[in-house]
Protein backbone atom coordinates (compact mmCIF):
# COMPACT_ATOMS: atom_id res chain seq x y z
CA UNK A 1 0.00 0.00 0.00
CA UNK A 2 3.20 2.21 0.87
CA UNK A 3 4.55 1.86 -2.63
CA UNK A 4 1.18 2.38 -4.12
CA UNK A 5 0.46 5.42 -2.23
CA UNK A 6 4.61 6.27 -3.54
CA UNK A 7 3.44 5.84 -6.65
CA UNK A 8 0.78 8.27 -6.78
CA UNK A 9 2.94 11.22 -4.97
CA UNK A 10 5.56 10.28 -7.94
CA UNK A 11 2.87 10.63 -10.72
CA UNK A 12 1.34 14.09 -8.93
CA UNK A 13 4.76 15.80 -8.55
CA UNK A 14 6.31 14.94 -11.76
CA UNK A 15 3.04 16.55 -13.57
CA UNK A 16 3.37 19.01 -11.23
CA UNK A 17 6.95 19.78 -12.46
CA UNK A 18 5.69 19.82 -15.94
CA UNK A 19 2.87 22.33 -16.03
CA UNK A 20 5.17 24.47 -13.71
CA UNK A 21 7.78 24.64 -16.74
CA UNK A 22 5.28 24.67 -19.67
CA UNK A 23 2.77 27.34 -18.47
CA UNK A 24 4.71 29.15 -16.03
CA UNK A 25 6.76 30.66 -18.86
CA UNK A 26 9.16 32.42 -16.55
CA UNK A 27 12.93 32.19 -17.70
CA UNK A 28 13.88 32.83 -14.04
CA UNK A 29 12.05 30.04 -12.66
CA UNK A 30 13.00 27.74 -15.27
CA UNK A 31 16.21 27.94 -14.20
CA UNK A 32 15.42 27.41 -10.31
CA UNK A 33 12.43 24.87 -11.39
CA UNK A 34 15.39 21.76 -11.22
CA UNK A 35 16.00 23.04 -7.52
CA UNK A 36 12.65 22.42 -6.52
CA UNK A 37 11.63 19.00 -4.23
CA UNK A 38 8.58 17.56 -2.49
CA UNK A 39 8.26 17.48 1.00
CA UNK A 40 5.61 15.22 1.33
CA UNK A 41 1.93 15.29 0.92
CA UNK A 42 -0.02 15.01 4.26
CA UNK A 43 -3.99 16.00 5.60
CA UNK A 44 -4.09 17.88 2.42
CA UNK A 45 -0.90 19.74 2.07
CA UNK A 46 1.63 19.47 0.18
CA UNK A 47 5.17 20.19 1.03
CA UNK A 48 7.47 22.31 -1.75
CA UNK A 49 11.04 22.25 -0.49
CA UNK A 50 13.15 25.01 -2.34
CA UNK A 51 16.99 25.72 -1.95
CA UNK A 52 17.03 29.27 -0.39
CA UNK A 53 14.50 31.38 1.58
CA UNK A 54 14.77 34.45 -1.33
CA UNK A 55 12.89 31.51 -3.89
CA UNK A 56 10.70 30.81 -1.24
CA UNK A 57 9.70 34.43 -0.84
CA UNK A 58 9.23 34.73 -4.61
CA UNK A 59 7.30 31.64 -5.30
CA UNK A 60 5.30 32.70 -2.17
CA UNK A 61 4.48 35.79 -3.60
CA UNK A 62 4.25 35.08 -7.44
CA UNK A 63 3.08 31.84 -8.14
CA UNK A 64 1.63 29.93 -4.86
CA UNK A 65 -2.18 30.38 -6.56
CA UNK A 66 -1.01 28.42 -9.61
CA UNK A 67 0.95 25.96 -8.07
CA UNK A 68 -1.51 24.90 -6.15
CA UNK A 69 -3.86 25.07 -8.71
CA UNK A 70 -1.70 22.74 -10.65
CA UNK A 71 -1.70 20.29 -7.84
CA UNK A 72 -5.55 20.31 -7.30
CA UNK A 73 -5.89 19.12 -10.78
CA UNK A 74 -3.43 16.25 -10.14
CA UNK A 75 -5.33 15.08 -7.05
CA UNK A 76 -8.25 17.11 -5.69
CA UNK A 77 -7.60 16.29 -2.15
CA UNK A 78 -4.75 18.33 -2.51
CA UNK A 79 -6.22 21.67 -0.49
CA UNK A 80 -2.72 23.82 0.14
CA UNK A 81 0.83 24.25 -1.36
CA UNK A 82 3.25 24.78 1.96
CA UNK A 83 6.85 26.19 0.43
CA UNK A 84 9.64 25.48 2.69
CA UNK A 85 13.12 25.73 2.59
CA UNK A 86 15.56 22.79 3.17
CA UNK A 87 18.41 21.04 1.47
CA UNK A 88 18.12 19.48 -1.57
CA UNK A 89 19.23 15.87 -2.15
CA UNK A 90 21.31 15.08 -5.60
CA UNK A 91 18.63 13.83 -8.01
CA UNK A 92 15.43 14.86 -8.83
CA UNK A 93 12.50 13.35 -7.11
CA UNK A 94 13.76 10.20 -6.62
CA UNK A 95 11.70 7.39 -5.37
CA UNK A 96 13.79 7.33 -2.05
CA UNK A 97 13.13 10.65 -1.65
CA UNK A 98 9.35 9.77 -0.76
CA UNK A 99 10.03 6.92 1.12
CA UNK A 100 12.18 9.14 3.38
CA UNK A 101 9.47 11.58 4.03
CA UNK A 102 7.00 8.89 4.69
CA UNK A 103 9.69 7.00 7.37
CA UNK A 104 10.49 10.50 8.83
CA UNK A 105 7.47 11.57 9.34
CA UNK A 106 6.98 8.98 11.97
CA UNK A 107 9.66 9.87 13.93
CA UNK A 108 9.52 13.45 14.52
CA UNK A 109 10.80 15.33 17.57
CA UNK A 110 8.04 13.76 20.66
CA UNK A 111 6.94 17.72 20.43
CA UNK A 112 7.51 21.43 20.69
CA UNK A 113 7.85 23.52 17.33
CA UNK A 114 9.13 22.44 13.92
CA UNK A 115 12.20 22.99 13.60
CA UNK A 116 13.57 25.70 10.28
CA UNK A 117 15.74 22.87 7.66
CA UNK A 118 18.13 25.81 6.86
CA UNK A 119 19.21 26.33 10.84
CA UNK A 120 21.61 23.82 10.44
CA UNK A 121 25.45 23.99 11.36
CA UNK A 122 26.36 23.55 8.16
CA UNK A 123 24.93 27.13 7.24
CA UNK A 124 26.40 28.78 10.43
CA UNK A 125 29.49 30.60 9.53
CA UNK A 126 32.03 30.67 12.34
CA UNK A 127 34.14 34.05 13.06
CA UNK A 128 35.39 35.17 16.90
CA UNK A 129 32.25 36.69 18.12
CA UNK A 130 30.43 33.46 17.30
CA UNK A 131 33.15 31.35 17.78
CA UNK A 132 32.41 30.21 21.89
CA UNK A 133 28.61 29.46 21.29
CA UNK A 134 29.49 27.70 18.18
CA UNK A 135 32.13 25.40 19.73
CA UNK A 136 30.14 24.92 22.97
CA UNK A 137 26.51 23.80 20.51
CA UNK A 138 28.62 21.59 18.63
CA UNK A 139 30.20 19.76 21.84
CA UNK A 140 26.50 19.25 22.65
CA UNK A 141 25.60 17.98 19.95
CA UNK A 142 28.40 15.46 19.13
CA UNK A 143 28.63 13.59 22.37
CA UNK A 144 26.04 11.30 24.05
CA UNK A 145 27.12 12.68 27.23
CA UNK A 146 26.26 15.79 29.42
CA UNK A 147 29.22 17.83 29.47
CA UNK A 148 27.90 20.77 30.77
CA UNK A 149 24.10 22.08 31.89
CA UNK A 150 22.37 24.01 31.17
CA UNK A 151 24.05 25.38 28.19
CA UNK A 152 23.30 29.11 28.16
CA UNK A 153 23.33 30.91 24.95
CA UNK A 154 23.21 34.57 24.89
CA UNK A 155 23.49 37.86 22.56
CA UNK A 156 21.49 40.01 21.11
CA UNK A 157 18.57 39.93 18.57
CA UNK A 158 19.36 38.47 15.57
CA UNK A 159 23.01 36.88 15.97
CA UNK A 160 22.49 33.03 15.77
CA UNK A 161 20.82 32.08 18.88
CA UNK A 162 17.93 30.48 17.67
CA UNK A 163 19.97 29.15 14.35
CA UNK A 164 22.49 27.47 16.78
CA UNK A 165 19.61 25.74 18.93
CA UNK A 166 18.13 24.79 15.63
CA UNK A 167 21.33 23.27 14.22
CA UNK A 168 21.84 21.18 17.62
CA UNK A 169 18.37 19.78 17.47
CA UNK A 170 19.20 18.51 13.53
CA UNK A 171 22.59 17.50 14.47
CA UNK A 172 21.35 15.41 17.48
CA UNK A 173 18.34 14.07 15.54
CA UNK A 174 21.21 12.61 12.66
CA UNK A 175 23.02 11.19 15.26
CA UNK A 176 20.79 9.59 16.90
CA UNK A 177 17.55 9.27 16.20
CA UNK A 178 16.00 8.15 19.54
CA UNK A 179 17.18 10.75 21.47
CA UNK A 180 14.08 13.30 22.22
CA UNK A 181 14.30 16.30 21.77
CA UNK A 182 11.69 19.28 22.52
CA UNK A 183 12.41 23.03 21.20
CA UNK A 184 10.28 25.94 21.44
CA UNK A 185 10.07 29.76 22.78
CA UNK A 186 9.63 30.60 26.27
CA UNK A 187 6.68 32.16 25.62
CA UNK A 188 5.09 28.91 24.04
CA UNK A 189 6.46 27.32 27.10
CA UNK A 190 4.40 29.58 29.29
CA UNK A 191 0.93 28.98 27.07
CA UNK A 192 1.14 25.44 27.34
CA UNK A 193 1.80 25.47 31.02
CA UNK A 194 -1.37 28.15 31.40
CA UNK A 195 -3.59 25.47 29.15
CA UNK A 196 -2.35 22.70 31.44
CA UNK A 197 -3.54 24.49 34.36
CA UNK A 198 -6.56 25.78 32.85
CA UNK A 199 -8.10 22.24 31.57
CA UNK A 200 -6.63 20.68 35.06
CA UNK A 201 -3.98 18.52 32.95
CA UNK A 202 -0.71 19.58 34.96
CA UNK A 203 -0.13 15.49 34.98
CA UNK A 204 0.78 15.08 31.30
CA UNK A 205 2.45 18.54 30.98
CA UNK A 206 5.07 17.54 33.43
CA UNK A 207 5.52 13.86 32.42
CA UNK A 208 5.68 15.50 28.77
CA UNK A 209 8.15 17.95 30.03
CA UNK A 210 10.15 15.48 31.88
CA UNK A 211 10.67 12.98 29.58
CA UNK A 212 12.50 14.66 26.77
CA UNK A 213 16.35 13.51 26.26
CA UNK A 214 17.09 17.32 25.19
CA UNK A 215 14.77 20.28 26.20
CA UNK A 216 15.55 23.92 24.73
CA UNK A 217 13.75 27.14 25.54
CA UNK A 218 14.68 29.80 23.42
CA UNK A 219 14.64 33.52 24.46
CA UNK A 220 13.45 32.76 28.50
CA UNK A 221 13.75 36.55 28.98
CA UNK A 222 9.90 36.59 28.14
CA UNK A 223 9.46 34.91 31.35
CA UNK A 224 10.61 37.26 33.44
CA UNK A 225 8.24 39.18 35.96
CA UNK A 226 6.25 36.09 35.20
CA UNK A 227 6.71 34.17 38.53
CA UNK A 228 4.22 30.83 38.10
CA UNK A 229 5.85 30.01 34.91
CA UNK A 230 9.13 30.83 36.10
CA UNK A 231 8.24 28.26 39.24
CA UNK A 232 7.27 26.02 36.63
CA UNK A 233 10.33 25.85 34.71
CA UNK A 234 12.27 26.00 37.61
CA UNK A 235 11.43 22.69 38.96
CA UNK A 236 10.96 21.46 34.82
CA UNK A 237 14.46 22.46 34.54
CA UNK A 238 15.32 20.74 37.87
CA UNK A 239 14.32 17.53 37.04
CA UNK A 240 16.04 17.79 33.56
CA UNK A 241 18.88 18.32 35.20
CA UNK A 242 18.73 15.94 37.92
CA UNK A 243 18.40 12.77 35.31
CA UNK A 244 21.15 13.95 33.33
CA UNK A 245 18.59 15.20 30.43
CA UNK A 246 20.28 18.05 28.42
CA UNK A 247 19.30 21.84 29.10
CA UNK A 248 19.70 24.52 26.33
CA UNK A 249 18.41 28.21 27.37
CA UNK A 250 18.53 31.36 24.90
CA UNK A 251 18.41 35.00 26.79
CA UNK A 252 19.13 38.28 25.43
CA UNK A 253 21.20 38.63 28.25
CA UNK A 254 23.23 37.25 30.66
CA UNK A 255 21.48 34.99 33.91
CA UNK A 256 22.51 37.85 36.01
CA UNK A 257 21.15 40.53 33.85
CA UNK A 258 17.57 38.86 33.68
CA UNK A 259 16.17 41.71 35.68
CA UNK A 260 12.68 40.09 36.87
CA UNK A 261 13.79 36.52 36.98
CA UNK A 262 14.03 34.71 40.44
CA UNK A 263 17.23 34.78 41.85
CA UNK A 264 17.30 30.98 42.47
CA UNK A 265 16.51 30.41 38.90
CA UNK A 266 18.93 32.69 37.41
CA UNK A 267 21.63 31.23 39.49
CA UNK A 268 20.61 28.38 38.05
CA UNK A 269 20.91 29.29 34.88
CA UNK A 270 24.46 30.00 35.46
CA UNK A 271 25.58 26.74 36.42
CA UNK A 272 26.68 25.28 33.19
CA UNK A 273 28.18 26.59 30.40
CA UNK A 274 27.29 30.55 29.56
CA UNK A 275 28.45 31.37 25.87
CA UNK A 276 27.63 34.70 24.77
CA UNK A 277 27.51 35.93 21.12
CA UNK A 278 29.28 39.29 20.50
CA UNK A 279 27.92 41.60 17.61
CA UNK A 280 29.24 40.81 14.47
CA UNK A 281 32.82 41.91 13.19
CA UNK A 282 32.98 42.96 9.33
CA UNK A 283 35.13 39.81 8.47
CA UNK A 284 32.37 37.78 9.97
CA UNK A 285 29.54 39.52 8.13
CA UNK A 286 31.35 39.07 5.35
CA UNK A 287 31.87 35.43 5.46
CA UNK A 288 27.98 34.80 5.91
CA UNK A 289 27.25 36.83 2.77
CA UNK A 290 29.63 34.95 0.66
CA UNK A 291 28.01 31.71 1.88
CA UNK A 292 24.73 33.11 1.32
CA UNK A 293 25.31 34.22 -1.50
CA UNK A 294 26.66 30.89 -2.78
CA UNK A 295 23.87 28.77 -1.71
CA UNK A 296 21.39 31.62 -3.53
CA UNK A 297 23.75 30.10 -6.43
CA UNK A 298 23.61 34.23 -8.11
CA UNK A 299 27.23 35.80 -8.78
CA UNK A 300 27.48 38.84 -6.54
CA UNK A 301 30.63 40.97 -7.31
CA UNK A 302 32.76 40.62 -3.98
CA UNK A 303 33.02 44.44 -4.18
CA UNK A 304 29.45 44.24 -3.60
CA UNK A 305 29.35 42.13 -1.02
CA UNK A 306 32.30 44.30 0.69
CA UNK A 307 30.10 47.09 0.10
CA UNK A 308 27.24 45.88 2.28
CA UNK A 309 29.65 43.75 4.98
CA UNK A 310 30.28 47.45 5.83
CA UNK A 311 27.50 49.26 6.08
CA UNK A 312 25.16 47.16 7.05
CA UNK A 313 26.08 45.93 10.81
CA UNK A 314 23.34 45.83 13.43
CA UNK A 315 22.46 41.85 12.94
CA UNK A 316 22.86 39.14 10.81
CA UNK A 317 19.17 39.61 10.07
CA UNK A 318 19.19 42.78 8.63
CA UNK A 319 22.13 41.25 6.73
CA UNK A 320 20.24 39.15 5.02
CA UNK A 321 17.22 41.07 4.21
CA UNK A 322 20.06 43.48 2.72
CA UNK A 323 20.95 40.44 0.28
CA UNK A 324 17.66 39.77 -0.70
CA UNK A 325 17.27 42.62 -1.95
CA UNK A 326 20.15 43.00 -4.14
CA UNK A 327 19.46 39.48 -5.43
CA UNK A 328 16.15 40.09 -6.33
CA UNK A 329 16.69 43.27 -8.07
CA UNK A 330 19.75 41.24 -10.03
CA UNK A 331 17.34 38.71 -10.97
CA UNK A 332 14.34 40.20 -11.28
CA UNK A 333 15.22 43.83 -12.42
CA UNK A 334 17.61 42.41 -14.79
CA UNK A 335 20.30 45.11 -13.23
CA UNK A 336 23.68 44.21 -13.22
CA UNK A 337 24.95 44.33 -9.39
CA UNK A 338 27.64 47.14 -9.01
CA UNK A 339 28.27 49.02 -5.45
CA UNK A 340 26.01 51.71 -6.84
CA UNK A 341 23.06 50.17 -7.46
CA UNK A 342 23.64 47.88 -4.32
CA UNK A 343 23.73 51.49 -2.58
CA UNK A 344 20.41 52.52 -4.35
CA UNK A 345 18.81 49.30 -3.84
CA UNK A 346 19.45 49.54 -0.04
CA UNK A 347 18.88 53.25 0.25
CA UNK A 348 16.41 53.53 3.34
CA UNK A 349 18.61 50.69 4.68
CA UNK A 350 22.00 52.71 5.27
CA UNK A 351 19.97 55.68 5.71
CA UNK A 352 18.82 54.19 9.02
CA UNK A 353 21.96 51.90 9.74
CA UNK A 354 23.88 55.21 9.80
CA UNK A 355 21.86 57.74 11.84
CA UNK A 356 22.30 60.22 10.06
CA UNK A 357 25.79 61.62 10.34
CA UNK A 358 26.90 64.17 7.99
CA UNK A 359 30.10 65.20 6.59
CA UNK A 360 29.99 68.47 8.28
CA UNK A 361 29.64 66.74 11.47
CA UNK A 362 32.75 64.71 10.75
CA UNK A 363 34.52 67.22 9.75
CA UNK A 364 33.94 70.06 12.94
CA UNK A 365 34.50 66.99 15.43
CA UNK A 366 37.53 66.19 14.33
CA UNK A 367 38.56 69.48 14.16
CA UNK A 368 37.96 70.47 17.22
CA UNK A 369 39.01 67.00 18.56
CA UNK A 370 42.59 67.68 17.08
CA UNK A 371 42.85 71.63 17.62
CA UNK A 372 42.67 72.45 14.01
CA UNK A 373 40.27 74.88 12.25
CA UNK A 374 37.63 73.76 9.90
CA UNK A 375 38.91 75.03 7.19
CA UNK A 376 41.86 72.72 7.44
CA UNK A 377 39.91 70.16 6.45
CA UNK A 378 39.16 71.48 2.57
CA UNK A 379 42.82 72.06 2.42
CA UNK A 380 46.53 70.55 0.82
CA UNK A 381 48.12 71.26 3.73
CA UNK A 382 50.59 68.44 4.11
CA UNK A 383 51.82 68.87 7.73
CA UNK A 384 50.91 65.80 9.90
CA UNK A 385 49.51 67.92 12.22
CA UNK A 386 46.61 68.66 9.50
CA UNK A 387 46.67 65.83 7.06
CA UNK A 388 46.13 63.23 9.81
CA UNK A 389 43.15 64.40 11.58
CA UNK A 390 41.97 65.20 7.46
CA UNK A 391 42.88 61.94 6.93
CA UNK A 392 40.86 60.57 10.13
CA UNK A 393 37.70 61.95 8.69
CA UNK A 394 38.01 61.07 5.51
CA UNK A 395 38.17 57.75 6.74
CA UNK A 396 34.69 58.28 9.28
CA UNK A 397 33.06 59.75 6.42
CA UNK A 398 33.85 56.19 4.33
CA UNK A 399 32.69 54.60 7.54
CA UNK A 400 30.10 56.43 8.29
CA UNK A 401 28.30 57.33 5.47
CA UNK A 402 27.11 55.85 2.52
CA UNK A 403 29.28 58.07 0.28
CA UNK A 404 31.32 57.27 -2.33
CA UNK A 405 35.07 57.85 -2.07
CA UNK A 406 34.35 60.68 -5.45
CA UNK A 407 31.47 62.02 -3.11
CA UNK A 408 33.93 62.47 -0.42
CA UNK A 409 36.75 63.84 -2.33
CA UNK A 410 34.73 66.89 -3.24
CA UNK A 411 33.99 67.44 0.39
CA UNK A 412 36.85 67.93 1.19
CA UNK A 413 38.21 70.95 -1.03
CA UNK A 414 37.57 68.69 -4.48
CA UNK A 415 40.23 66.16 -3.79
CA UNK A 416 40.02 62.74 -5.95
CA UNK A 417 38.98 59.45 -4.98
CA UNK A 418 42.31 57.86 -5.04
CA UNK A 419 43.41 60.96 -2.26
CA UNK A 420 40.16 59.75 -0.47
CA UNK A 421 40.99 55.50 -0.72
CA UNK A 422 45.08 56.83 0.14
CA UNK A 423 43.46 58.21 3.59
CA UNK A 424 41.22 55.17 4.66
CA UNK A 425 43.88 52.47 3.85
CA UNK A 426 46.09 54.84 6.02
CA UNK A 427 43.94 55.76 9.00
CA UNK A 428 42.92 51.79 8.36
CA UNK A 429 46.55 50.15 8.41
CA UNK A 430 47.85 52.56 11.43
CA UNK A 431 44.84 51.73 13.52
CA UNK A 432 46.06 47.96 13.69
CA UNK A 433 49.06 49.35 14.77
CA UNK A 434 48.92 52.37 17.22
CA UNK A 435 46.56 51.86 19.69
CA UNK A 436 46.33 55.49 21.18
CA UNK A 437 45.11 56.71 17.49
CA UNK A 438 42.87 53.88 17.39
CA UNK A 439 41.32 54.65 20.57
CA UNK A 440 40.73 58.34 19.15
CA UNK A 441 38.89 57.38 16.21
CA UNK A 442 36.65 55.05 18.27
CA UNK A 443 35.66 57.66 20.31
CA UNK A 444 35.14 59.49 17.93
CA UNK A 445 33.16 57.35 15.95
CA UNK A 446 31.01 56.59 19.45
CA UNK A 447 30.58 60.23 19.31
CA UNK A 448 29.26 60.87 16.30
CA UNK A 449 26.57 58.27 16.78
CA UNK A 450 25.48 59.84 19.55
P1 LIG B 1 18.63 35.31 17.25
O1 LIG B 1 17.88 34.07 17.63
O2 LIG B 1 19.93 35.45 17.98
O3 LIG B 1 17.80 36.55 17.32
P2 LIG B 1 18.69 34.03 14.66
O4 LIG B 1 19.32 32.75 15.05
O5 LIG B 1 17.24 34.01 14.42
O6 LIG B 1 19.05 35.17 15.73
O7 LIG B 1 19.46 34.61 13.39
C1 LIG B 1 18.89 35.59 12.53
C2 LIG B 1 19.18 35.22 11.11
O8 LIG B 1 20.56 35.34 10.85
C3 LIG B 1 18.81 33.79 10.78
O9 LIG B 1 18.30 33.72 9.48
C4 LIG B 1 20.14 33.05 10.86
O10 LIG B 1 20.18 31.94 10.00
C5 LIG B 1 21.12 34.10 10.43
N1 LIG B 1 22.43 33.94 11.08
C6 LIG B 1 22.79 34.39 12.31
N2 LIG B 1 24.08 34.11 12.57
C7 LIG B 1 24.54 33.44 11.50
C8 LIG B 1 25.82 32.86 11.15
N3 LIG B 1 26.87 32.92 11.99
N4 LIG B 1 25.92 32.25 9.96
C9 LIG B 1 24.88 32.20 9.10
N5 LIG B 1 23.67 32.73 9.35
C10 LIG B 1 23.49 33.34 10.53
MG1 LIG C 1 15.94 33.89 18.25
Amino acid sequence: MASENTEHLRDVWNAVCQKISKELDDSVLNNWVDSLRFGGLQDGILTLVVPTAFLKDWLENKYAFKILRFCKEQDPTIERVQIVTGVVGESKLASEKIEKTEEDSDEDFSFGVPLDPELTFENFVVGKPNELAYTAAMRIAESDTVAFNPLFLYGGVGLGKTHLMHAIAWSIKARNKKRTIAYMSAEKFMYQFIRSVRYKDMMSFKEQFRSVDVLMIDDIQFICGKESTQEEFFHTFNALVDNNHQVIVSADKSPSDLEGMEDRLKSRLGWGLVADIHPTTYELRLGILQSKAARASVKIPDKVLEFVAHKITASVRELEGALNRIIASAVFIGKEITVDSAREVLADLLRASEKRVSVEEIQKKVATQYGIKLSDMFSSKRSRQVALPRQIAMYLCKKLTTMSLPEIGKNFGGKDHSTVLHAVKKIQDAMDSDVELSEDVKLLTKILQG
